[in-house]
């Protein structure tokens, strides 16, 4: 309004008049930005505050020291272990004691909420037992090293992620650089995968998902678990967890996966939470949960002769089967 007042006034031209009202539209512009940069910073800082809080949290898993380097075959034992989630008053384990020999296979069955998973948890440290011990041959697993130790398991949990990588990195993860071909083909082989990852027009080199790359495929809720597995076998971890491991599986690759589980796992010491009870055939020991305690243990030709619950199990699985 000034400026227009002055070109009434003949105090300034035309081409000042267009000057000076770009420039202040310029100066107002700018001043807006400065702020919107200055509020989305401050907005910034307090995601930052909750991230510095939370790498300021002491680890208590991360005391131990011991290397795991000598250690091929693994035993496990379990001693009296009792444990309870951070503020939950019941206990999920009860005195839970068993030892899982070196390159033995064990199942683990039991109803929803036994407790299966909390157990494999308490083997991968992401929890401490609250009483008792769990040892690795015979030495108790908080001595380890904390990321030395994780080098001796391999674990497919129920909810595993695949990332926007490729298939090769998602197997592979930090090693891809390092990692040769054959090997990932030959996880991808044993876990069915490599015709299907084979079909690609990049192969192993094919992203997952499309975030990053149009062309990235979309895996079937089966064809990531057999991923997941793959990545697993890679890993040629001594010890191998699957907790459900074919929940996505069609029965085909359920049959394959199990019938070759033990080329799958070959010598090493392997645990395998699963409610199909056939899959139980193919190991060595079974373990029933109930309500957090191992209520039974045996071969599967023992159980079923001889037990309850297991054996209640098997006929109510069976009897849609025969
Ligand atoms: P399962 O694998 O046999 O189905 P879980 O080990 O997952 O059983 O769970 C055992 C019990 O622990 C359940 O009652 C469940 O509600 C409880 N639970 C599992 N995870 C947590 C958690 N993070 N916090 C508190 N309670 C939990």
């Amino acid at each position: 309004g000034y400026m227009v007042y002055k070109v009434l006034m003949r105090t300034i031209g035309i081409g000042d008049f267009t000057m000076y009202v770009n420039a202040t539209y310029n100066f107002s512009n700018s001043l807006s930005s400065f702020l919107t940069t200055f509020v989305e910073f401050r907005q910034m800082c307090r995601y930052l505050d909750l991230y510095i809080q939370f790498e300021q949290i002491p680890s208590r898993y991360r005391d131990g020291n011991r290397a795991v380097k000598d250690l091929n075959e693994i035993s496990i034992e379990f001693k009296n272990v009792y444990f309870r989630y951070p503020r939950s008053q019941d206990y999920v384990l009860k005195n839970v004691s068993i030892k899982i020999d070196k390159g033995e296979k064990l199942s683990i069955v039991g109803q929803n909420g036994a407790g299966k998973t909390t157990f494999v948890k308490l083997l991968c440290r992401l929890y401490e037992p609250e009483k008792g011990q769990i040892l690795i041959n015979g030495i108790d697993i908080r001595e380890f090293d904390y990321d030395e130790y994780m080098k001796l398991l391999a674990v497919v949990f129920q909810d595993f992620k695949l990332f926007s990588f490729t298939v090769k990195e998602n197997i592979a993860f930090d090693s891809a650089n390092g990692a040769s071909d054959e090997k990932i083909e030959d996880a991808l082989r044993k876990a069915g995968l490599y015709d299907k990852v084979q079909a690609l027009e990049k192969g192993i080199n094919t992203s997952i998902y499309k975030n990053f790359d149009e062309k990235g495929v979309e895996l079937s809720g089966g064809e990531g678990q057999k991923l997941a597995i793959a990545r697993a076998i890679h890993k040629d971890a001594p010890i191998i967890v699957l907790d459900e491991p074919t929940a996505a599986l069609d029965p085909y690759a359920e049959y394959e996966i199990y019938s070759r589980l033990n080329d799958l796992v070959s010598g090493n010491t392997a645990i395998y939470i699963s409610h199909r009870l056939s899959s139980c055939r193919f190991c060595d020991k079974i373990a029933v949960f109930d309500k957090g305690e191992i209520v039974e243990y045996g071969s599967h030709d023992e159980l079923v002769d001889n037990s309850k619950k297991y054996r209640e199990m098997w006929k109510a699985q069976a009897q849609y089967y025969i």
